[in-house]
């Protein structure tokens, strides 16, 4: 188990990482394009859709806009972090400075807050 007091990552954990970073920046960026060519805009006035299955595209292409929407602003977070790389800053909590761990980095290599800020945030 990892300890629960958040450690600096080493420079090998960092470079590992800043990988991952760009990574999963690639990865959303590829998910976003895809999810775009995907999203048509539903035919309303096609007699062969029923009323039903029209409902259901239409949540269907909502629940995409949604999931875009969160892949969108997860790539923002992770443009930011990988900024933070460059400013020698990755790694520390933009709210209070703190050390996030390379646990919860490993896991969300974009947290720009550690878990105490993040969950201050959340409650808000
Ligand atoms: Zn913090």
């Amino acid at each position: 188990m990892a300890s629960p007091q958040a450690t600096e990552p080493t420079d090998v954990e960092r470079d590992e990482l800043q990988r991952d970073l760009e990574t999963l920046r690639g990865e959303l960026r590829d998910a976003i394009e895809g999810s775009e060519q995907d999203a048509r805009p539903v035919e309303l006035d096609q007699p062969a859709v029923g009323r039903v299955s029209r409902i259901d595209a239409i949540q269907q292409q909502k629940m995409l806009e949604a999931n875009r929407n969160a892949q969108r602003a997860r790539l923002a977070q992770v443009h930011a972090a990988l900024d933070r790389f460059a400013e020698d800053e990755y790694g520390d909590c933009v709210a209070c400075g703190e050390t996030i761990g390379f646990a919860r980095l490993k896991a969300r290599p974009e947290s720009l807050y550690c878990i105490a800020c993040q969950s201050a945030r959340e409650k808000r």
